[in-house]
C-alpha cells in the first residue's frame, strides 16, 4: 500500500493541469527572468490613441523609432527614474544610463522585472525588442554591445519615457 500511495503522489505531480501549463508558450520573457512579461495593463487601441500624444502612440503602440538625437533625454544627466510614458511603470534609472553615442537614451540594465523582450524580425533584421512589462508598450531594442557589467545596450526611444528627477 505504501508503494501505491507514492505512485499516486507522483501521478499528482504530473497531473494534466500541470502539463497544460508547461505546454503554454510564454509569449514574452522579462530580460532578467523575474516574470513572464505578459502585460498587466490591457487597453483598446482606441484608448491608447486617445491617451497618448501622436509621436508617443507611434512608438509605444506601432513600434516606430524616433529620429536619433531628437530626445532631450539624451542629455539628461540628473539622478532619477525613467517611467514608461504609456502607463507610468518605472522601467530604468539614471544609475544604469550611459552615453552610447547612438542618439537614443541608452541603459545597460532595466529595473528588475520592469521590461520584457520579444524577437523582432522587421526591417530584414533579427533584433530583440524591449517593451514595458506592465502595458506591453514598445520602448526600443536591446543589443549585446553594451558596457559592463551586463554587456547590454538598451536602446530606448526617449518619447516612450517620462523622466522623474530625484527630489
Ligand atoms: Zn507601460
Amino acid at each position: 500500500m505504501a508503494t501505491n500511495s507514492i505512485l499516486d503522489g507522483i501521478k499528482g505531480i504530473f497531473a494534466p493541469e500541470a502539463d497544460a501549463r508547461a505546454a503554454t508558450p510564454a509569449a514574452l520573457d522579462t530580460v532578467d527572468g523575474t516574470g513572464d512579461g505578459t502585460p498587466v495593463v490591457v487597453k483598446s487601441d482606441a484608448d491608447w490613441r486617445a491617451e497618448l500624444a501622436p509621436d508617443q502612440y507611434r512608438v509605444l503602440r506601432e513600434h516606430a523609432t524616433e529620429r536619433p538625437g531628437t530626445s532631450p533625454l539624451n542629455r539628461e544627466k540628473r539622478g532619477g527614474v525613467f517611467d514608461c510614458a504609456a502607463c507610468g511603470n518605472p522601467v530604468y534609472t539614471s544609475e544604469t544610463k550611459y552615453e552610447s553615442g547612438s542618439g537614443w537614451p541608452s541603459f545597460f540594465a532595466p529595473i528588475p522585472g520592469a521590461v520584457a523582450t520579444t524577437v523582432d524580425r522587421s526591417l530584414g533584421m533579427v533584433r530583440t525588442e524591449v517593451h514595458c512589462a506592465n502595458c506591453g508598450g514598445h520602448l526600443g531594442h536591446v543589443f549585446d554591445d553594451g558596457p559592463r557589467p551586463t554587456g547590454q545596450r538598451h536602446c530606448i526611444n526617449g518619447v516612450a519615457l517620462d523622466f522623474k528627477p530625484e527630489a
